[in-house]
């Protein structure tokens, strides 16, 4: 295992908030010129499942900045950092970050994962094969999305505020839509909320089951009743993937939720600990995928 090598650096919190914007601003420009200009750039048959992929990329990244606003570490100061993310995230999930703070603080006080109690892991759970077969057939039947989006919608604010919410939301999704059948590209809405609510349930799974499961002496796994949070100091293509550079070290997350993620990374260290750092990210998911009981 190798040590991480990074040396603390001390940034000033709105250089945090520049660069997280910036690299927020990046993720979206990349998804858009892709659906914009990839259509003309490779046939239909290429373009749909390489959009399906990029729009899953896409949801993964802004999920993990999502949750770095949650804990107001997106921007500084409590109001901009949560203007800046119900305008620049929230909008594609359709709640604000209000709304995703009960439930993940919840699982950030759990002494147990993928339990009842956790709202983030439990749809996640799983004691059999026969038991995941049926949580992936509930994740892409978008019931796991619409499970999550109904919880958190009704979360963490008033219900006058919500309804103001739903009046923005609407607006913003009609001024979309219009947008989008007057240049003629009536498949880009499908396209990422078809893969949002579908596909990005899965890829969620995955990283929760990389991060939480625990592994006793022999590897077998444990989902309910877990209390691993797992770091990695993954690749690029896990950080593409599985889960992005913003909720990678996770371990020390937990630890200190508060932090933004350039601190946590470089507080992170390897352990010899299985559930304290993982090697592949990958690895885990295969551990818990083959190691479930029939
Ligand atoms: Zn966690
Ligand atoms: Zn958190």
């Amino acid at each position: 295992m190798q040590a991480e090598t990074n040396s603390p650096r001390q940034l000033l919190p709105w250089q945090h908030g520049a660069l997280n914007l910036l690299q927020l601003l990046g993720l979206h420009g990349a998804l858009l010129a892709w659906l914009w200009a990839g259509r003309g750039l490779v046939p239909w048959a290429a373009f749909l499942p390489l959009s399906v992929f990029a729009c899953l990329l896409h949801q993964r990244q802004l999920s993990e900045w999502y949750h770095e606003a949650t804990h107001w570490n997106l921007f500084p100061g409590h109001r901009w950092n949560d203007l800046c993310a119900n305008l620049l995230i929230a909008p594609l999930n359709g709640v604000p970050v209000s709304g995703n703070r009960p439930g993940h603080f919840r699982h950030h006080a759990v002494s147990a994962f993928f339990g009842p109690d956790d709202p983030d892991t439990r749809a996640a759970a799983a004691r059999t094969r026969q038991e995941l077969r049926a949580g992936l057939l509930r994740d892409v039947a978008g019931i796991t999305a619409w499970r999550a989006f109904r919880d958190a919608s009704q979360a963490g604010t008033s219900p006058a505020r919500r309804a103001g919410w739903f009046v923005l939301l609407a607006a913003l999704h009609a001024g979309g839509l219009l947008a989008c059948l007057s240049a003629g590209r009536v498949d880009i809405y499908p396209l990422y909320f078809g893969t949002l609510l579908t596909l990005y349930p899965i890829a969620n799974r995955l990283r929760l089951y990389a991060q939480h499961a625990q592994f006793d002496a022999a590897g077998a796994p444990l989902l309910a009743g877990s209390s691993a949070s797992r770091s990695f100091h993954s690749g690029l293509l896990e950080r593409l993937i599985l889960h992005s550079q913003v909720i990678v070290y996770h371990h020390e997350h937990h630890a200190a939720p508060s932090l933004p993620f350039r601190e946590l990374r470089a507080r992170s260290r390897a352990s010899a600990d299985p559930n304290v750092h993982g090697t592949s990210g990958f690895a885990c998911v295969a551990q818990v995928l083959r190691g479930l009981p029939p």
